[in-house]
Order: C-alpha cells, then structure tokens, then sequence
C-alpha cells in the first residue's frame, strides 16, 4: 500500500481532489495527517493497490455523481438538511452555512427539498452557490 498526497491521489486516479478528499471522509479511502518537510502537517491518503485501482475509479466516479452539498447533521436525520460549505477533510466538526456546529455530518442523497434548512438556502442564495449539486 502506498501512501501519496490529496493531490497526487487526484492524479493518479484522475477524479478531482475534492472527491479524493469527500471519499477520505467518508471513510472509503484511509486517511491521515502527516509532518510536512516544511513543517505542519498535510493530508494523505492510502492508494488502492494496482488491480483494484480500475474498479476504485469507477467507485469513486459513482460516489462522484452522487454527491450533494446537503447533510443531515445527526445520524437518525431528524430534522433539517444543512449545506455544507467547503469540502476539506480538515472541516469536518463544523462546517454548515448557516453556521451550526457539529462533530459529524450524514450525507443526505436523496433528501426531500423541503427538508432544507431555511437559513442555509438563503446563503446559497446569496452567494450564487450551486443548490443542487457539486460537480
Ligand atoms: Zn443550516
């Protein structure tokens, strides 16, 4: 197993780095920080090995095609749908529009538009952000 950065994994398995960093989220993809040369630490993830890396990419591209900014924010998805707003891996404890905090967020595919926190359209509104989707 071979362990490379968000944006070589990008270009290894040609999907953008936001679905690199979604799939890492999402606990699909290992993950982990490591120390920079230059300091701090950075992101990177595990590579699927050689034989596995065909069906990985159509995965990936089908995770891809899925994808929404919308999320519940608790696991049993009571109550509104909230847009998230960035898609680092760094992000995740908080990271709703409108401003709510979580440890966790529950991909909500497939929710009813009604479901969708009041607050976090009116920003998407607002900043002429894609409503439906992020590719
Ligand atoms: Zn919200």
């Amino acid at each position: 197993m071979e362990w490379v950065s968000i944006q070589e994994a990008s270009h290894r398995l040609n999907v953008s780095q936001d679905v690199i960093r979604r799939y890492a989220r999402d606990g699909r993809l290992n993950a982990k920080k490591q120390p920079k040369e230059t300091g701090g630490t950075s992101w990177v993830v595990e590579l699927p090995d050689g034989p596995w890396e065909d069906d990985f990419k159509e995965n990936v591209h089908g995770i891809a095609q899925k994808l929404t900014p919308w999320w519940w924010s608790t696991a049993d998805k009571e109550g509104v749908v909230h847009y998230v707003d960035g898609l680092g891996i760094e992000e995740i404890e908080a990271l709703f529009m409108c401003g709510l905090m979580t440890d966790n967020i529950y991909s909500a595919v497939g929710h009813n538009p009604s479901e969708r926190c009041p607050e976090c359209v009116d920003e998407v509104i607002k900043q002429g952000l894609p409503m439906e989707t992020r590719e």
